[in-house]
């Protein structure tokens, strides 16, 4: 659909990455003859005995899961960093160079049932969800040699995870991630050449328009970026700037936990079915550098851009290394702002 002085494409800059993002919304009508992706709902027992995240089971590891009650951290027992990462590596050709993967490789079960999921539960569980994300970025990024810890879930089998107990993972690496070095990059130009935080200007901008925001409590605020790069991509973030969960209060912890609870609520009601994302904490490095500019934030991505169709990456995304949207951001928004803040299940229930 064209709006008058709606422009029907437009390239839009995506502060945060220093990168275009092409608006092309009039392309997400065309003929679909590809491959469709499928959500099963799968409905589970609360306990299954054949899970290696489900209370009092064994894991490959060969330990035994406490009877947890409520978040249950422990390390990855496949990890792809970790502190017995190999140190004598082959040295490769040429100008290439390579170095051991070591860090801290773990998994975060957010609750000992294994049929929720994080929209599910209740605001006082995720809550204390986030405080554990703060231990662990508090315990891991004050290790020498960790200088960035990335906190996330893979949520639904379309992004590749097999078992459906709800779970995150973070990796306390040696390095910075690319998009979390990016952002302070550009947050700590923004900060000196401006004396504020880059977020701080995007959620001034977001406030001003209004038509992307989800949801406002008195310190959180969720929104779909005007630069999103995919369909129902949002971000979720304090309103005051903290570098990290570290210096959050328990007020504002609380806030951000009803906000993300808001926003995975409305993902699994807009086509009722438990909606799969990437859920990423963007935290400063740990790295020992000055990092006041950055502002702590949650980014969500869900991969579908329709029930059962995935939003593909290729030409312009993988080969190009910009995105282009099928989708306007403020028609998103307007489909998440619409459903019921009560999730389909306690509504039926
Ligand atoms: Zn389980
Ligand atoms: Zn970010």
């Amino acid at each position: 659909m064209v709006f008058s002085g709606v422009p029907a494409w437009e390239q839009r800059w995506h502060p945060l990455r220093e990168e275009w993002v092409v608006v092309a919304a009039h392309r997400q009508d065309r003929p679909w003859q590809g491959e469709r992706a499928t959500v099963s709902p799968a409905p589970a027992p609360e306990y299954v005995d054949s899970c290696y995240f489900c209370p009092r089971n064994l894991r490959v590891s060969g330990e035994r899961n406490p009877d947890y009650q409520s978040v249950f951290v422990f390390d990855n027992d496949h990890p792809c960093v970790g502190p017995s990462a190999p140190q004598l590596l082959d040295r490769p050709t040429g100008i290439y160079r390579n170095a051991p993967a070591t860090g801290v490789s773990r998994v975060v079960c957010y609750s000992p049932k294994h049929n929720t999921t994080l929209a599910e539960l209740p605001v006082g569980e995720i809550a204390a969800l986030v405080g554990t994300w703060r231990d662990q970025y508090v315990e891991l990024g004050a290790r020498p040699e960790v200088r960035h810890v990335l906190t996330f879930e893979n949520k639904g089998e379309v992004v590749g995870v097999s078992n459906p107990h709800p779970h995150g993972q973070i990796f306390a690496t040696n390095f910075v991630f690319k998009t979390i070095e990016t952002e302070a990059e550009v947050s700590s130009r923004h900060y000196r050449d401006h004396g504020r935080s880059l977020f701080q200007d995007i959620i001034r901008a977001e406030q001003d328009d209004g038509r992307r925001i989800l949801f406002e409590n008195s310190s959180a605020i969720v929104f779909l970026p005007y630069f999103a790069r995919y369909a129902y991509e949002c971000f979720v973030a304090p309103k005051e700037t903290h570098p990290s969960l570290a210096t959050m209060s328990a007020a504002e912890i609380h806030d951000l936990a009803a906000a993300l609870k808001l926003l995975l609520v409305r993902y699994d009601n807009l086509w009722q079915l438990s909606f799969p994302y990437v859920l990423t904490l963007h935290q400063a490095p740990t790295d020992g550098e000055d990092h006041s500019g950055f502002h702590f934030h949650l980014e969500c991505y869900p991969p579908l851009r329709k029930p059962n169709l995935l939003k593909y990456l290729a030409g312009p995304e993988v080969g190009g290394g910009n995105f282009l949207s099928d989708t306007r951001p403020e028609a998103k928004a307007e489909e998440l702002r619409a459903v019921s803040e009560v999730h389909y299940k306690a509504q039926h229930a």
